[in-house]
């Protein structure tokens, strides 16, 4: 230590005087690094503003590229979130975070135009179809304003569940988060076209006991409203789930063997395939088990891997044989109401359900 140094330290007077200097040198240093902070924040902040401004008119330049043109990908380099068929090789639509273009992709050829128009039409038919139904004269039925209440249920099922399907199938490839959303939406239709085909035909077919038709009914919409809940889940929209997907729906289809056993012990095989049109529903019953079969084996595009990208792979197939089952049902149904019509709305002769 230098003699100076040595003084310096002994003179208190003098200590005061560095250590008031040297924080007023702090001082002046920290306001100084202050300044170049906000300046730096400003810079950054500027930067940021410039970025965000550049990804704006980025986004707006791809959103116009996408309306205009693009061309169809292989599998192999689609996002994951697309990944569903890999089986179907090519012809699949790009990412196309755009709902104009998703709309506009419904006039292209690619791996979902025949789910999206198969649907889209069937839609159109029972739309036209119910509101003719709904204005046929009030002098056709027993009880024109309960029956067609009834009915509807049937018509609202089958318009909801084909709308929510061609509409999922439309904006399928827009994002995660879209596909995600529609796509329950998709599996909350199946179960409302199964819940409101059961209510005609328990309608009908229990016409004259009211109680079983209530707790048959009450028990379809529980299994409804839980099909409906565990298709919220984001796994239940995995590939990997096919098989249980098809099961959940195929199982609340097949509740309704209970309510058919009952009608058939009850009425006998004969009435019950003639009066009771279960011959229709059994026909029902095989396309739809046929279509979720297809669907879960993904046949045939399973044997001709590449050949069925476009058209007849086994969604196709579903959503063909979903729109054939849910007419059979229909025709069974207006067929019910026909008998009912000629038998009038007594029960005490009927002798049974
Ligand atoms: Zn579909």
């Amino acid at each position: 230590m230098s003699p100076s140094a040595d003084h310096r330290a002994d003179d208190p007077a003098q200590n005061r005087c560095l250590v008031a200097r040297r924080v007023v040198h702090e001082k002046e240093e920290t306001t100084e690094r202050e300044d170049d902070e906000e300046e730096e924040k400003s810079s950054d902040e500027g930067l940021l503003l410039q970025a965000h401004h550049a990804m704006e008119r980025m986004e707006e330049f791809v959103h116009k590229m996408w309306e205009g043109r693009w061309r169809v990908i292989p599998h192999d380099v689609l996002p994951d979130w697309l990944k569903d068929n890999d089986f179907l090789l090519h012809g699949h639509r790009p990412p196309m975070p755009s709902f104009r273009a998703c709309f506009k992709s419904i006039f292209r050829i690619h791996t979902e135009t025949g789910n999206i128009w198969t649907h889209l039409l069937g839609c159109l038919f029972f739309l036209c179809l119910g509101i003719v139904y709904m204005f046929r004269p009030n002098m056709s039925f027993v009880a024109p304003f309960q029956e067609k209440i009834v009915i509807g249920m049937f018509f609202l099922g089958a318009i909801l569940c084909l709308s929510f399907s061609w509409l999922f199938h439309t904006v399928y490839c827009h994002s995660e988060g879209v596909s995600r959303v529609f796509s329950k939406l998709d599996y909350s239709g199946i179960a409302f076209l199964i819940m409101g085909s059961f209510v005609p035909w328990l309608y009908y077919s229990f016409y004259c006991s009211p109680q079983p038709c209530f707790i048959y009914l009450i028990v379809v919409c529980i299994l409804g409203v839980a099909a409906i809940t565990v298709s919220q889940c984001d796994f239940f929209a995995t590939p990997q789930y096919r098989g249980v997907r098809a099961g959940v729906f195929v199982g609340l289809g097949l509740s309704g063997v209970i309510p058919s056993l009952h009608f058939m012990i009850t009425e006998g095989f004969l009435r019950a395939t003639t009066m009771g049109q279960m011959g229709w529903l059994f026909l029902m019953a095989a396309l739809y088990i046929t279509g979720a079969c297809l669907y879960a084996a993904r046949i045939p595009e399973r044997f001709f891997p590449g050949k069925c990208d476009i058209w007849f792979h086994s969604h196709q197939l579903f959503h063909i044989l979903v729109v054939a089952g849910a007419f059979v049902h229909f025709h069974g149904v207006s067929n019910l109401q026909e008998f009912r019509y000629t038998a009038g709305g007594g029960c005490a002769e009927e002798g049974g359900v």
